[in-house]
């Protein structure tokens, strides 16, 4: 087991903006290196503190150009380069609020969250610029668009909202920038999440979160020197931006990121080409490495020393799976974006129970609670509770206070997951108590692929739940109700289908599709999407399974 503790006690953060905390502590060492990048056609590049405060001094001065800080809300919707990590710090040292986008969005995902949020500006790419410029009509409180990578003429007249060339701007920009102060309870991130009910809801972050980041990056992560930490997860999702980005660099350590899509033999190269230390990653790619075959690991010489996992059930098979395959102990960790944080993790130092998540992480208080909030005796199943006093816990879910106050109850945080507590301690998760959808480690909420059906002329009616799969934990089934002048066949499925691809994403895109002429309801018609996932299926003759490529 080579892992070692590690030897320095945390620094703390608190009153500092947590992009300067991140940066520029450690940019006077001109060769720290805070990033290693390795692009799609085996492309390079090391940045250092130094060159990466710099960089990102320019977008604060950019941004504050335009005379946005403190109070406004600014997206990134860029796929992962150099320029997206530069800008994640650049954004936050204004004292605006910074959101992430992930770049396999449709536009109907993007104008949810920018419309939303009443974004100020976004920095966006040539690739996903048709997307921004489809729906700026219903855009209004949008002021600036940065472009990387080269802005069409034909948009340097626009107005509202104006384009800017990004690398125009930057050069022009000058690499000192002094943050202005912020309190630690101002708000740093806006991080879009799905729940049950209504669209994706902003999960408000405050800068005083790189307390705890900084006390989990050290305690479960165990980061150190000499580590070089890959996190497989984009930005877009809390744990890339969380701990993807921001927690080494508070410990003012490098991180490796990889602009592309998971293909086992490749990634293995890259822990190889690289000699990764610590990985960072979710049960569905290890299951996908899994699949891959023992090849993809033969004659590598292989860095890593840790692993651990994050979004789904690690259950006990792929764990020991995965400390045979790549030859180090793997810890599960369990948190989500509403808590900023780790709240339950195994980690080295504790007796790791295969198929549990763990032990509560040192400050955090967690529970296995009844519905009245009263917690229960081990054994027993119920809510997975937290004591709100976590630094790192959400400020709120942005404009909605009363779903906000919901998660509060009997002086607890409520997750919205169901476990179990064994007598020495560990938890176990069971499921979610809402329609949530887990499939790949993100949530999926039924209500917006419901609403994206529904914009198909076809579509009277329809009802999605998370079924289960052996490789990304659920996907999403879509049971739909159709306009009798539309033959209910294959091609209609794969037409819907791609319609909720290309307005929301590919993992929100329903795998399996059946197609009923009634829907199960209460006495005042809500649809019972429970009943639905008991069954599985109304008609089994009636399902159309959807290609994950089609
Ligand atoms: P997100 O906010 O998108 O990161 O999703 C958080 C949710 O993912 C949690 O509320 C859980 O439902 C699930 N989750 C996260 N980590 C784990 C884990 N280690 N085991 C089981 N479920 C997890």
């Amino acid at each position: 087991m080579p892992t070692t503790l590690a030897k320095n006690p945390p620094p703390t953060v608190t009153t500092e903006n947590l992009a300067v905390a991140a940066l520029e502590r450690h940019a006077a060492d001109r060769t720290r290196v805070a990033l290693v990048w390795e692009g799609p056609q085996g492309e390079r590049e090391t940045v250092t503190f130094h060159d990466l405060n710099r960089r990102a001094n320019r977008i604060a001065n950019v941004l504050t150009g335009f005379g946005v800080g403190r109070g406004d809300r600014v997206f990134t919707l860029l796929e992962r380069t150099p320029t997206h990590y530069a800008v994640l710090p650049g954004v936050v040292k204004t004292g605006a609020a910074l959101g992430v986008l992930f770049s396999d969005f449709g536009a109907e995902a993007i104008r949810q969250r920018l419309g939303d949020a009443e974004a100020r500006a976004v920095v966006t790419d040539a690739f996903n610029l048709p997307k921004l410029t489809a729906i700026l009509h219903e855009l209004p409180r949008l002021e600036h668009v940065l472009v990387v990578g080269g802005l069409p003429s034909a948009l340097r007249a626009s107005r509202r909202p104006r384009f800017h060339d990004f690398t125009e701007a930057f050069e022009q920009a000058s690499p000192e920038f002094f943050a202005p102060e912020i309190s630690p309870n101002d708000t740093c991130f806006i991080i879009y999440t799905s729940g049950t009910t209504g669209l994706p809801k902003g999960v408000v972050h405050r800068h005083a979160l790189g307390e705890r980041l900084v006390s989990t990056a050290h305690d479960v992560l165990k980061l150190d020197s000499g580590d070089l930490f890959w996190c497989t997860a984009d930005p877009g999702w809390v744990t890339g931006l969380c701990y993807g980005t921001f927690a080494p660099w508070l410990l003012g350590l490098p991180f490796f990121a990889h602009g592309c899509d998971f293909d086992a033999a490749r990634w293995t190269g890259l822990l190889e080409r690289h000699q990764i230390t610590c990985l960072y990653t979710t049960p569905t790619l290890l299951r996908q490495w899994r699949k891959a075959g023992p090849d993809v690991f033969a004659g590598r010489s292989l860095a890593l020393n840790r692993l651990y996992s994050v979004g789904e059930p690690l259950n006990a098979e792929i764990l020991r799976w995965a400390e045979a395959a790549f030859g180090v102990p793997v810890f599960d960790t369990y948190w989500q974006t509403e808590t900023g944080t780790h709240l339950i993790a195994n980690r080295p130092g504790l007796k790791v129970k295969p198929g549990s998540m763990g032990c509560p992480v040192p400050g955090v208080e967690a529970a296995v609670a009844d519905e009245s909030g009263r917690e229960v005796i081990p054994g027993t199943v119920g809510s997975i509770v937290i004591r709100p006093s976590l630094i790192s816990l959400f400020k709120g879910y942005w404009n909605f206070p009363e779903t906000t106050q919901a998660c509060f109850r009997n002086g607890w945080y409520v997750t919205g997951d169901r476990g179990w507590r064994d007598e020495d301690g560990y938890f176990h998760f069971v499921a979610r108590e809402d329609d949530v959808i887990t499939c790949a480690a993100q949530r999926i909420g039924p209500f917006e692929v419901e609403s994206a059906l529904l914009r198909h002329p076809a579509v009277i009616e329809a009802a999605v739940i998370g079924v289960d799969d052996p490789l990304t934990t659920q996907h999403v089934k879509a049971f739909v109700h159709v306009r009798t002048e539309y033959a209910s066949d294959g091609e209609l499925a794969a037409e819907l289908a791609g319609t909720v691809r290309e307005q929301l994403s590919p993992l929100a895109c329903p795998r399996e599709i059946e197609f009923c002429d009634d829907l199960p309801k209460t006495r005042t018609g809500k649809i019972q999407r429970g009943q639905l996932r008991s069954v599985g299926a109304l008609d089994q003759t009636r399902v159309f399974l959807v290609p994950a490529e089609s």
